[in-house]
């Protein structure tokens, strides 16, 4: 058919993320969440992990020129209409992606929003991030996040706050938007005595509280990245962030639900429907 038959582009996403060679999380659960939500997904690749399903034995990094080369190309061309981050593994590719992503706009006083998921390791405990680039991370990019979404490990790395408690879970999101983020979304799937998995999401004024069901599953592997994508994918879809958090919770809901094993571990989310 004639050219201008052609539907309209759909928007677009970007993930800045690492492989997972089990096609669980990272990179694989980004763009399927994306492709799900009717997004077209672009990916800034970080690192490629070495990794099944039961657990990730080793990773290499991606260059971080070669990182932010690929922000750059597909915003300079394609245009990204959202962004997020995943496994950035180092202190160079932390610094790489925060110029790259204050040079084309996304997240900071750019008009691309910007969610950034501070990926430290595996549900396994394995590291997915060099010890030194904590700094990096809460220096370089929370002060560009427009969400900040940490599990309840990741508080404890970044904050010190061994979160026990809603009230734990409130100091823990004040404290990380004081560095920077508009949003912080402090997950509650970690706090096992919580049978709602409340997720606490803070912009420095209101605490929104979103709980939703537990399901008696192990196979959450990609869940964290999954929300990630699909706020994101909110996002660009004209979505205001409170609207966004709830359509990535409801989304992630939904994939934990489906959740199927794989191997001999911890089976992947799903985005099957
Ligand atoms: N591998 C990569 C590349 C990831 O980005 C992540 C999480 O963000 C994981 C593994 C760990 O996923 P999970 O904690 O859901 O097992």
């Amino acid at each position: 058919s004639a050219p201008t038959d052609r539907p309209a582009p759909p928007p677009t996403a970007l993930t800045i993320a690492g492989t997972d060679s089990g096609g669980g999380a990272g990179l694989a659960a980004d763009l399927r969440t994306f492709f799900a939500c009717g997004v077209h997904g672009l990916a800034a690749v970080t690192a490629v992990t070495v990794q099944n399903s039961l657990g990730v034995t080793g990773f290499t990094e991606i260059p971080a020129d070669v990182v932010a080369g690929q922000i750059r190309s597909v915003a300079e061309d394609i245009g990204v209409g959202a962004a997020k981050t995943g496994m950035l593994a180092s202190a160079e590719i932390i610094h790489a992606v925060a110029e790259a992503c204050r040079d084309v706009g996304i997240g900071g006083a750019g008009p691309t929003p910007f969610v950034v998921d501070p990926v430290a390791a595996s549900m396994h405990g394995d590291p997915l991030l060099r010890e030194n680039a904590l700094d990096a991370l809460r220096t370089e990019l929370f002060p560009l996040a427009t969400l900040l979404t940490p599990n309840l490990d990741e508080v404890r790395l970044l904050t010190g706050i061994d979160v026990r408690d809603r009230s734990d879970q409130r100091r823990a999101a004040q404290l990380l938007h004081a560095l920077g983020p508009k949003w912080v979304l402090v997950k509650g799937g970690h706090l096992w005595t919580d049978p709602d998995c409340v997720d606490l999401l803070h912009d420095g004024r209101e605490f929104i509280e979103l709980p939703g069901p537990r399901f008696p599953t192990q196979h959450t592997h990609g869940s964290g990245d999954t929300l990630a994508s699909a706020t994101a994918a909110a996002l660009v879809k004209g979505a205001d962030m409170v609207e966004a958090v709830r359509y990535g919770k409801a989304f992630v809901v939904r994939a934990v639900h489906d959740a199927y094993p794989l191997g001999a571990g911890i089976g992947p989310v799903s985005a099957f429907w």
